[in-house]
């Protein structure tokens, strides 16, 4: 397993939109280290006290992203450093991201997450929510926010075509969210999805932020 040679083959295949967020959640310093010397600088965690030991004791210069589920009493301990939430998942996350950035004057970069799979389990807004967020008088008054985009998972399995549909319905309400609320906000341009199982058939319905783990570190334990 080589981990730059991942990183290469999998950048090679993609359309020159789309960026990739390496998954480095459960994985060392020293495989993210590798993929840094490989000139890679674009990193995903899903646990807050992973994210948080990883930027203090790794290169200054990552770009660290958190793609993970957060708690709201976690939200203090990455905002300083955070380049994107990518799952922000209510109102209420997003007013205490915005209390937590104004505390330290820095605008916190947010992707709304969209429920677009057909397992409950998955965390997620629907489009008439995310809708209800940005109608909202509470919202408004976020100024440490900013949300540049959306970002949804689609159903584990094996049906491409239900994949397609999945990705192609999150697209479209990126489109009518852009067209709706951020028609002149040129930061409103992330549309994150796409996994290692699913990154290619994202791709191709327009994705422009895949995030892929395992198929650059190989398998978690
Ligand atoms: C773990 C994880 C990924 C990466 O998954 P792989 O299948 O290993 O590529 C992507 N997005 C989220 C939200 C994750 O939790």
């Amino acid at each position: 397993m080589n981990i730059v040679e991942n990183i290469t083959k999998i950048k090679s295949e993609l359309p020159e939109r789309v960026k990739l967020v390496a998954v480095s959640k459960t994985k060392p310093n020293e495989d993210i280290m590798q993929a840094y010397n490989g000139g890679h600088k674009i990193f995903g965690e899903n646990k807050v006290q992973d994210l948080v030991n990883k930027y203090e004791t790794l290169p200054k210069d990552i770009e660290w992203h958190f793609i993970g589920h957060l708690q709201s009493n976690k939200v203090k301990y990455i905002v300083p450093f955070v380049s994107l939430i990518h799952a922000v998942d209510s109102l209420k996350l997003l007013k205490i991201i915005n209390k937590e950035g104004g505390k330290i004057n820095r605008k916190i970069n947010c992707l709304l997450q969209m429920h677009i799979a057909e397992e409950e389990t998955k965390f997620g807004l629907s489009f008439d929510e995310i809708n209800k967020i940005l109608d909202s008088e509470e919202y408004s008054q976020t100024e440490f926010v900013k949300i540049t985009g959306l970002m949804g998972m689609a159903t584990n399995t094996n049906d491409t075509a239900q994949i397609h549909k999945e990705f192609a319905y999150l697209k479209s309400c990126f489109e009518k969210t852009k067209v709706g609320y951020f028609k002149n906000d040129e930061n409103f341009t992330n549309l994150s999805m796409g996994m290692s199982g699913d990154y290619k058939i994202a791709a191709e319905e327009g994705s422009t932020m895949i995030r892929v783990g395992s198929l650059i570190f190989g398998a978690r334990g």
